[in-house]
């Protein structure tokens, strides 16, 4: 079976490991350190790399992992190859591209969700003999009880974005690149107080954090039941709920 890790790095960054026990695939590596240091610790060799888009604490690690070992693959949205972000792309994906990680042939959907960004893309891995459950990484775009920012996208895109990733299946493992999930639960009490998921997320989330531990994976199931962005409804609503975050101070 493989296996699924989330290497903290920076403040509350993770970078996303699939992995066996002789080989590794990285997601969103913003810092090579922490990703040379666990392959060292966990005598794996690293296959590839996979981008979810342009912004420096997911790519900011990519020329050292490259420098260290210049046979990497590396796929990432095309839109960044474009923009001239990501020069080393060694494969430019487009929304529907699948891609099959090697060694174990593990097949990988590629689906744009811009929003965040606008070259933003997710990874999307069905239920296969080597996962128990169908595995999403999903970077910026959908966090647990919350969404990214609107940096360069639209509310509209942002919904679309994750309408799409809400109608994958209730027991996908979401793989976020942040540990924002205390004060996205936060938010999401105020934006609805009288849901009881979502109290009873908050509670069983801050008894993680209080012990150390990381809140995600989160589910797909899970997200329907206690985001608020994702069950938004519309557009508008996500709008308001977005700008209404960006000033929130629990
Ligand atoms: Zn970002």
């Amino acid at each position: 079976m493989l296996s699924v890790s989330g290497l903290p790095a920076f403040t509350d960054n993770y970078i996303w490991a699939i992995h066996d026990a002789a080989s590794a695939w990285v997601v969103d590596p913003g810092d090579a350190s922490e990703v040379l240091a666990w392959l060292e610790r966990n005598r794996l060799r690293l296959l590839g790399i996979l981008l979810t888009h342009h912004h420096g604490d997911h790519i900011g690690g990519v020329r050292e992992l490259l420098d260290a070992q210049p046979d990497l693959v590396v796929i990432g949205p095309r839109a960044g190859r474009d923009a001239g972000t990501m020069p080393w792309l060694t494969c430019a994906a487009v929304d529907g591209d699948t891609f099959r990680l090697a060694p174990w042939g593990l097949p990988v959907e590629v689906m744009e969700t811009p929003g965040h960004t606008l070259d933003h893309i997710c990874y999307f891995s069905e239920a296969h003999d080597l996962l128990d459950d169908p595995l999403l990484f999903c970077g910026d775009t959908l966090f647990a009880a919350g969404c990214g920012r609107l940096f360069e996208g639209t509310a509209e895109q942002m919904w679309d974005s994750l309408t799409r990733l809400a109608a994958l299946p209730a027991g996908t493992r979401v793989c976020c690149a942040h540990e924002y999930t205390l004060s996205n639960l936060r938010f999401a009490i105020h934006a609805e107080p009288s849901n009881r998921d979502i109290h009873a997320r908050l509670a069983s989330c801050s008894a993680l954090r209080d012990q150390g531990l990381s809140t995600l994976p989160s589910s797909i199931g899970l997200e329907r039941l206690t985001n608020p962005f994702v069950r938004a409804g519309s557009a508008g609503e996500l709008a308001k709920r977005r700008s209404a975050k960006d000033s929130f101070r629990a």
